[in-house]
């Protein structure tokens, strides 16, 4: 009862935050907050799961949406950039032009011990000496490494013999490359331009994990701008720039994000200069994107493959070329696991997800204070009106505080609450997310407040 005759006060006693917000540190913590609040489940959980496999339930699912709708239109909004939709299967010869069937692979190593398996190339040599069992408590020896081909394979048709291998992608790049012709002609772009593509690509990982970080299928949003040799350079430092402020526009924290600069030992075969965008997780930094200067490689290697000409005629200057390519390649969900993170705080008692409103599942909540006829009636065209707009949910359980702390755990950034002075003067109160501070505005005008809100957030 007590509980009531505050709520019937209509604006909630403010709430006190119980301690300092602390950032994420225990992954275990956002699984378990993923898997209770549905943003994702493991695969095959009822057979027992099958390993580095994820679902996205519904809020995971309506969050990677909105991870792909602002990626897409940051890159297709451009007059420059065209987007493509290529298949998952493509012909072998692709992938030996690429340079995957020779080496796509990692080096793998087993614990002759615990039979554990590693790859010898993350294994942490300031913490374990070469050669070391990184998890065995005997200190098992390790094997010699033996390359490991990370893509899989399959079969089309009816027959499985060599004939008939095909390959699942381990990445969407080269169904961009093997289109450059196609695209540049009908959509009659000029170099400098690109194409963006988002898709599934599938790579058998040796040592997958940290829950959605490193799994075996994974979506990619890349996006290749092919480049006059000679202007490469150039490009590369501003898609450098253009992609670290894309995630800053985003609101990940600066001081978690920085650029680690490929060394000769690293540099893939096909890179003239490489830069990760990486982030600070709880398990330490990690390649979050990849900025790549890949010359004339790849379209060098599909003419040499297909003996099909991929040179660009300039017609001002009638010069013919191959296009050197400046990549710019991020997980979905490797991105959608760090606005996860990132936006994690807990001040001891709540728990809440400061995620940038382009990202949250819902924008808004809407809460009748109780389930009167009169209180639904107003919440239910509150609702209505606001959903026209903004992705919205109610929820009639419950004191508000509690409505409010299931909101905060799913980053909802605005709660609306109808209460008997609404009914009676038209106005809500409208809680924020990250600060729980609480306003009194015209039902009327809520649309525009958050629009409002929304225009200048992070300003
Ligand atoms: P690593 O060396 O860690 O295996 P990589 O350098 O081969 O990764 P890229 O081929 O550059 O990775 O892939 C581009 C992006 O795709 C990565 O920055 C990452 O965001 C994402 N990605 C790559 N592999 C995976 C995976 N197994 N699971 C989820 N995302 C991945």
């Amino acid at each position: 009862m007590k509980e009531q005759e505050s709520e019937n006060s209509g604006a909630q006693a403010s709430e006190k935050p119980a301690g300092p917000p602390q950032d994420l540190k225990d992954m275990n913590d956002l699984v378990s907050l993923a898997k209770r609040r549905g943003f994702a489940f493991q695969s095959s959980e009822v057979y027992g799961g099958i390993n580095a496999c994820w679902d996205y339930g519904p809020l995971g699912a309506e969050l990677k949406r909105n991870v792909k709708d602002v990626w897409w239109r940051t890159m297709t909004d451009r007059m420059d950039i065209e987007g493509i939709d290529a298949a998952i299967l493509m012909h072998p010869k692709v992938w030996e032009a690429s340079g995957h069937v020779a080496g796509f692979s990692d080096p793998l190593v087993d614990c002759k011990n615990c039979k554990a398996r590693f790859r010898a190339d993350k294994i942490d040599l300031t913490q374990f000496k070469p050669g070391q069992c990184p998890s065995c408590e005997k200190f098992g020896t390790l094997t010699e490494p033996r390359n490991f081909n990370l893509m899989f394979k399959t079969h089309m048709g009816p027959l499985e013999d060599s004939a008939s291998i095909v390959y699942l992608r381990p990445e969407t790049a080269q169904g961009i490359y093997v289109n450059f012709l196609n695209v540049q002609q009908s959509a009659r772009q000029k170099v400098p331009f690109g194409i963006a593509q988002i898709g599934k690509a599938f790579r058998n990982e040796i040592t997958p994990g940290n829950f959605i970080f490193r799994t075996r299928e994974f979506e990619q949003m890349e996006m290749q701008y092919f480049v006059k040799p000679g202007t490469d350079e150039d490009w590369f430092e501003k898609w450098k720039a253009a992609r670290i402020q894309w995630h800053l526009d985003l609101g990940i924290r600066k001081d978690k994000l920085r650029f680690h600069a490929h060394g000769p030992g690293e540099l893939a075969h096909y890179a003239k200069a490489a830069f990760d965008i990486e982030y600070l997780f709880p398990f330490g930094w990690q390649e979050l994107e990849g900025i790549h200067n890949r010359s004339d490689f790849d379209l060098g290697q599909h003419q040499k493959f297909s003996g099909k000409k991929l040179e660009y005629f300039d017609e001002t200057v009638k010069e013919r070329y191959v296009p050197y390519i400046v990549e710019t390649s991020v997980g979905c969900d490797r991105f959608l696991l760090v606005s996860l993170v990132d936006a994690y705080r807990s001040d001891g008692d709540r728990v809440w997800l400061q995620l940038h409103p382009k990202l949250s599942p819902y924008k808004v909540a809407i809460y009748p204070l109780m389930k009167k006829p009169e209180l639904m009636e107003f919440s239910d065209k509150l609702f209505n009106d606001v959903r026209k707009k903004y992705r919205a949910t109610t929820d009639e359980a419950g004191s508000i505080g509690k409505r409010y702390r299931r909101q905060d755990e799913i980053g909802t950034p605005f709660g609306v609450t109808v209460d008997y002075d609404t009914v009676s003067n038209g106005t809500v109160t409208i809680r924020h997310r990250d600060s729980m501070a609480q306003e009194r505005i015209p039902a009327d005008k809520l649309v525009s407040y958050i629009e409002d809100k929304f225009e200048n957030w992070g300003k």
